[in-house]
């Protein structure tokens, strides 16, 4: 009950010498422009101990198919 408690109302996780990820990292992750080992890693080793960061990859999912179903339907050109 107490560990709940604690989890509850701690604002980070336990990766706290780590800062989250960034919208902006969870959108290129998405895009599947995080590419180089040396930052991939560390992103991933972040979302299986990070919840929080999870849910935002998820709506940066969905914001990433949204945006690309958009491209098809209008035909934009991204170059
Ligand atoms: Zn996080």
């Amino acid at each position: 009950m107490v560990e709940i408690l604690v989890r509850v109302f701690q604002p980070h996780c336990h990766y706290t010498d780590m800062e989250h990820i960034s919208d902006h990292d969870l959108e290129r992750y998405q895009l599947g422009r995080v590419v180089g080992e040396a930052e991939l890693a560390p992103l991933e080793e972040h979302l299986l101990a990070c919840p929080g960061c999870v849910e935002r990859a998820e709506e940066a999912a969905a914001y990433v198919q949204a945006l690309q179903a958009a491209i098809i339907m209008g035909n934009f050109d991204l170059e």
